[in-house]
């Protein structure tokens, strides 16, 4: 064991640093001082010189690694012919992305697409779509959940409070109920129940009973895994039940596959693994490798019923976007998809391993190349050991790994879906590393 640390951050990174300070928002939250230079598939390096495994991805964006040759040949070819035209008028790569998520999107029928810049603009137009179409204006959400930043998308998001706070009010109208944690029931449970069905049943026999007009909420926003909380895969019988909730009452069902989607958890969108579909998902971070790019995709007997000048932006379908989005998703067709389920077993098998052998590793949970990692002060108590989680993606920045925490006390794992075995063990190893030594401060 223990891998020689990096002197980091090293002269350079700290001249880039000294000068951003002067500049950026202090808002950002940074968790340590990463200072870019180049990368290449799941391997990147800073300005130093310092060589680092990428489980992060820019934050699961990087779906097909850093600076693919064939998506950085795709953005250069379509800039030499035209970089920006405005949703104002009509081109084929947005055509074509267009045909190409009617096939892989989770719905039986066709579906239209809003197409946008960023997540939360994803968010907001598929509230806007639910209000408009539904004429009802109320919604559910869920504790534990991140879906923007932006007043609307913000009204939902509950995975840390320094997210809301001093920002209320945002949009009104918005009941947050628990989302099924079977790691950490939130509903008495017995063991063999199914903590999907609890969060159901408070929805249906306590909200609707006592507080919430069903045939007031337009829609149910939902992650159908849980990212920035903490990469929580709900229970089987959640999705099925939730569905069926939805559909007794006509509301929509909105899925916020920002993190989850596009290949990442081994198939195209994570409530897939659930059989269920969607009324509208929501599509971000990995649809292209890193270009800006938004997806609002909605069954066409829903986005059909708004009009011209209902909802609109500048840069939405940016060809540049749009063509490494192409891209991105033939790469992911071709083989990447598969990696990610085999390479994802692969890690979450070692983590298990990992798991007895370390009296802070809680949990181990995920799908495909979406893995969190709980770390607990005891296993018994299951308290978050929120510093040393701390302490482990620091201990691997400084070995030469890039992770990032999510909900109170988790680690995650989301590398670009190409990761070979071997940076997934050289990854894997840095992280116990600086896993001992933290459990050795913290413990
Ligand atoms: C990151 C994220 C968003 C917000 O995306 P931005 O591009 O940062 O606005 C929304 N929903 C989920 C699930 C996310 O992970």
């Amino acid at each position: 064991m223990s891998i020689k640390k990096l002197d980091v951050p090293g002269p350079k990174a700290q001249a880039i640093l000294a000068r951003d300070k002067k500049h950026t928002s202090p808002s950002y939250p940074r968790d340590y001082p990463f200072v870019m230079d180049h990368g290449k598939g799941a391997e990147c390096w800073d300005v130093d010189g310092n060589r680092y495994v990428d489980f992060a991805a820019g934050i699961a964006v990087l779906a097909t690694g850093h600076a693919h040759p064939e998506v950085v040949k795709a953005i250069q070819q379509q800039a030499e012919k035209f970089v920006h035209i405005s949703s104002d008028y009509y081109h084929d790569p947005m055509v074509s992305l267009g045909e190409k998520i009617n096939e892989i999107a989770p719905m039986k029928e066709d579906v239209g697409i809003f197409y946008a810049n960023s997540g939360t603009e994803t968010v907001e137009a598929a509230i806007k779509l639910a209000k408009y179409v539904t004429g009802r204006p109320r919604f559910i959400g869920f504790l534990g959940a991140f879906h923007g930043r932006s007043m609307g998308s913000l009204s939902f998001t509950a995975s840390k409070f320094t997210q809301q706070e001093r920002f209320f009010p945002t949009m009104p109208g918005v009941w947050h109920v628990p989302f099924p944690d079977p790691y950490r029931p939130l509903f008495l449970t017995q063991p063999g129940d199914d903590a999907g069905d609890a969060a159901v049943d408070y929805i249906e026999n306590v909200l609707f009973a006592d507080a919430l007009p069903p045939d007031e909420v337009a829609a149910v926003v939902v992650e159908p895994i849980q990212g920035e909380g903490g990469y929580i895969v709900p229970p089987p019988h959640f999705f099925p039940r939730l569905r069926k909730v939805c559909d007794k009452h006509g509301i929509l069902l909105i899925a916020d596959e920002v993190q989850s989607g596009v290949g990442r958890t081994g198939k195209w969108w994570a409530i897939e693994h659930w059989n269920v579909e969607p009324d509208i998902v929501c599509i971000a971070k990995g649809i292209a490798s890193g270009m800006p790019l938004g997806l609002m995709v909605a069954r066409q007997s829903v986005i059909q019923k708004w009009s011209p000048g209902a909802h609109g932006n500048t840069y939405g379908g940016n060809p540049l976007a749009c063509v490494a989005a192409l891209k991105t998703i033939e790469l992911i067709q071709n083989g990447m998809m598969q990696n990610a389920a085999t390479v994802g077993e692969y890690i979450l098998d070692a983590l298990a391993e990992m798991q007895s052998r370390h009296p802070s590793i809680g949990d181990v949970r995920g799908r495909g190349l979406m893995i969190g990692v709980e770390l607990v002060k005891d296993k018994k108590t299951k308290a978050p050991a929120k510093q040393l989680r701390d302490a482990v993606v620091h201990g691997c920045f400084e070995r030469g790994l890039l992770t990032l925490g999510c909900g109170r006390s988790a680690t995650r794992i989301m590398p670009p879906l190409m990761l070979p075995k071997l940076l997934a063990d050289e990854g894997l190893q840095i992280f116990e590393d600086a896993l001992t030594e933290a459990e050795h401060q913290y413990l």
